[in-house]
């Protein structure tokens, strides 16, 4: 997705002035952009009339490019589509805060439960992990291994008690245990059935619980969020959580699941390990679809640091070549003013940490200039 996104907008560079005729023909391209990483069409729809609309008619702020612009606006609208802010966990007032994970099978549910039992306990809380899926073999195991391996207790009562049961029973033995957070691993189907919903709705009812994470793979695209509608329709979820998002390189289902089921994605999974869990935040996600680095922060860097009146006249003495050395240093100490150059480089688009990888920027080299 980002490689098409920065095709349409490099034809925009170069231009001094944008005409309607240009922002369209630049949305028509983000729009099939959008449409090949599969985001769902009515989200596609909605995002490119916003951005048009935004975009035609405006006034260009005076210290971007016409282009620079253009994407300012898809990268703010982008962060809308995922919500703005990051989501955090409902948290009850009166612990143990319940947290019911649901899903269709191989999502990455149980993992997820483990992971974000790591991700509670690095935090000081007492998470307490519940193995609520009966049917899955060796799912119970799963589970207790995965405690095993970041120190956090699992509740079970083997595969012969019912999943409500099960849930109830792992609540009330928080409250002996003293764990603040209860995580409910739950059994998945390769499908949505009746069955499994119903048997969902019932653990729900029985321990109402502060989050209903739907945990999902991104890697399935559009799919994934038909999957989110039907869950948010029998169970009205409170909270996404996209799993495999190291796989994905489309991010279709990252950019819908907000738009269409109204819930916000609170958590992502990059990877197999226990510590690969990341809090979603929309804005980050959003750079990384458009995969231009944190260009707009260098941009809003660059507009914070340096003084505009001064970078005037600066220009107008290096015009008139009454630039002193002075001035030189001024100069200089403006620069440093937006951090370690090595940082400002990272944000340059294409010049990814890799390459940067043994470049060593000295300081003492602006340092010494300066004395
Ligand atoms: P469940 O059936 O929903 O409980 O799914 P599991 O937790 O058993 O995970 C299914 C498979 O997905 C396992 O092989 C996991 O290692 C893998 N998996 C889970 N989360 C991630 C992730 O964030 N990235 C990658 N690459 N693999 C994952
Ligand atoms: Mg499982």
């Amino acid at each position: 997705l980002s490689s098409k996104l920065q095709e349409a907008f490099k034809k925009l560079k170069g231009k001094g002035k944008l005409t309607e005729k240009d922002v369209k023909d630049a949305m028509r391209e983000v729009k099939l952009a959008l449409l090949e990483a599969d985001v769902n069409y009515k989200v596609v729809k909605d995002f490119i009339n916003t951005v048009s609309e935004r975009s035609v008619g405006q006034e260009v702020m005076e210290s971007l490019t016409p282009a620079q612009h253009v994407i300012k606006i898809v990268n703010e609208e982008l962060v809308t589509l995922m919500g703005k802010t990051e989501s955090k966990l409902n948290v009850s007032s009166m612990p143990p805060t319940i947290i019911m994970f649901v899903g269709l099978q191989g999502a990455g549910k149980t993992t997820m439960t483990g992971k974000l039992a790591l991700y509670l306990k690095k935090h000081n809380k007492k998470p307490l992990l519940v193995a609520a899926d009966v049917y899955r073999p060796a799912a119970i195991k799963q589970l207790q291994v995965l405690g095993n391996q970041i120190d956090v207790p699992v509740f079970s009562l083997g595969d012969k008690v019912s999943p409500v049961d099960i849930a109830k029973a792992g609540v009330e033995n928080a409250k002996k245990i003293g764990a603040d957070y209860v995580i409910i691993d739950t059994a998945g189907r390769l499908h949505i059935d009746e069955q499994l919903m119903d048997e969902l709705k019932n653990i729900k009812e029985a321990i109402n619980p502060n989050d209903i994470m739907l945990v999902v793979d991104a890697m399935t695209g559009q799919d994934a969020v038909n999957v989110a509608e039907q869950f948010n329709a029998s169970l009205d979820i409170t909270g996404v959580i996209l799993t495999k998002l190291d796989g994905d390189t489309r991010g279709g289902a990252a950019l819908s699941i907000r738009a269409v089921t109204g819930k916000p994605i609170k958590f992502a999974g990059v990877g197999e390990k226990l510590s690969d869990l990341e809090v979603f935040h929309p804005d980050r996600m959003a750079s990384r679809i458009l995969g231009m680095g944190d260009i707009l922060s260098l941009i809003e860097k660059a507009q914070e640091s340096i003084d505009e009146k001064q970078a005037l006249e600066m220009q107008k003495k290096l015009m008139t070549q009454q630039f002193t050395l002075d001035d030189f240093l001024s100069q200089m100490q403006q620069m440093k003013k937006m951090g370690p150059l090595k940082d400002i480089l990272k944000m340059v688009p294409g010049l990814d940490s890799a390459k940067l990888g043994d470049l060593e920027v000295d300081e003492r080299e602006i340092a010494r200039t300066e004395q």
